[in-house]
């Protein structure tokens, strides 16, 4: 008895491991040469790509499926640099700080994960959370719920009254005192305690809030908020656990800080000098240019009420500098990661970023190339991740149109498979 059921154990193994997906691709974006290929066929097997071969080709084994995407373009599943899966904005979002539990949380972030796979981003990573985003993590990674796969910060780091700090705003008697566990960082030792409890807490990066940002019930947009050394006490520990730094920057001054304290990715970048510029190429540091949220926010001010009063001045300034610099930013030579903020914006809308780049002066290819092949690199996961190529993870989307001369598309993903399981059809 115990025999026939091994050889039925191995039997059902095999014929798993055996059936093969063969997606037939009108359109192939190759994004490690930058070039869009024509009428191939990509066969997928367990998680992996087994190979991408010339012209439509037709499986031997009858278990095996055939997905037809001649009509459609093809790539590698994208990658969003800056999302908080979390939450989501709304007008009440501010006094959910004090209401919501970390139950209520987790409910919303299933929602918003698989909103975010479903719009083509099989992976993301997740700057900063209430802590929730570790367990949502690892719900996905266990496939207990679908979603994107998360690298997250768990909870940004700030100073005291910074972008960061969870009781801003609050009244003095629910204000609390919090410090290095919290996230709330004043001074080298309390920086590298801070890391340390991430690492405990399950953080795969840290995020630190080197200014001052739009969204905190506080005065400026942009003061920096760190000094040099806590940066370099921030980033010196993180590399004791193979994390890198991601820095939140408005203000020119914070950026240079972050910069020199050995920060990765300078996300929004909104002030950014021509000097800070030269600053990041120097120090191979990436820009995450958030364009999306920065439109969205320069919008909802001007709706009474959808904000608290303190932000909209902030909004207002802010918001829509973003997409200019990041024009410039890319003329001059900075290296650019695609990254939205959704949360900032619905989740879903991701894809928009890609439209606000080319119209400020991007190529379309290097746009999908900066979601693709840039981010996973940045994610040390170029082996794995971000192009069609046998022995790569089978993470695979499509579009309907050709995102080179239609770059709209990419706001509408129409097939999504993520670790070979197709998710969306
Ligand atoms: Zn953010």
């Amino acid at each position: 008895m115990k025999t026939i059921l091994r050889i039925l154990v191995f039997m059902s193994a095999l014929s798993i491991s055996a059936q093969s997906t063969y997606l037939h691709c009108g359109k192939l974006i190759d994004t490690k040469s930058g070039k869009v290929l024509s009428e191939k066929t990509i066969v997928v097997s367990g998680k992996k790509i087994i190979s991408v071969e010339n012209g439509y080709v037709t499986p031997n084994n009858a278990e095996d499926i055939t997905i037809d995407l001649k009509s459609k373009t093809v790539m590698p599943g994208l990658i969003d640099m800056h999302v908080h899966i979390e939450g989501e904005t709304n007008p009440k979002s501010y006094l959910e700080d004090y209401t919501l539990n970390d139950a209520d949380i987790a409910f919303n972030s299933v929602k918003y994960a698989k909103v975010t796979l479903m719009s083509g981003f099989t992976t993301v990573r997740d700057l900063g959370g209430s802590g929730v985003n570790v367990a949502l993590r690892n719900a996905i990674n266990a496939g207990k719920i679908e979603g994107p796969r998360i690298f997250t910060a768990e909870k940004a780091l700030a100073t005291t009254g910074g972008h960061a700090d969870p009781t801003n705003g609050a009244k003095k008697s629910i204000m609390g005192n919090p410090g290095p566990k919290e996230g709330v960082v004043n001074g080298v030792e309390d920086a590298k305690k801070a890391v340390r409890q991430r690492y405990k807490n399950g953080a795969d990066l840290i995020k630190i809030t080197a200014t001052g940002g739009v969204l905190s019930v506080a005065k400026s947009g942009q003061n920096p908020q760190f000094t040099v050394e806590e940066i370099k006490a921030i980033c010196d520990t993180a590399k004791d656990y193979g994390f890198h730094v991601a820095a939140h920057a408005h203000g020119d001054e914070g950026m240079q800080r972050a910069i020199l304290g050995g920060v990765k990715t300078i996300e929004h970048g909104t002030l950014m000098s021509a000097e800070t510029m030269e600053l990041m190429k120097k120090h191979n540091v990436y820009l995450v240019p958030t364009i999306t949220a920065g439109k969205f926010v320069s919008e909802k001010a001007q709706i009474d009420g959808y904000y608290p009063e303190i932000i909209v001045p902030k909004a207002l300034d802010i918001g829509p500098k973003i997409q200019k610099m990041f024009g410039r930013a890319y003329k001059a030579g900075v290296g650019i990661a695609f990254g939205t903020d959704a949360a900032v914006f619905y989740h879903g809308d991701n894809g928009k970023e890609f439209g606000y780049m080319v119209e400020a002066g991007m190529p379309a290819m290097e746009t999908i190339q900066s979601a693709t092949t840039t981010n996973a690199m940045l994610l040390k996961l170029d082996d794995a991740i971000g192009q069609i190529k046998s022995g790569y993870i089978a993470d695979i989307i499509a579009v309907n149109e050709n995102p080179i001369t239609s770059i709209s598309t990419m706001e509408n993903v129409t097939f999504v498979m993520k670790e070979g399981v197709i998710y969306k059809k």
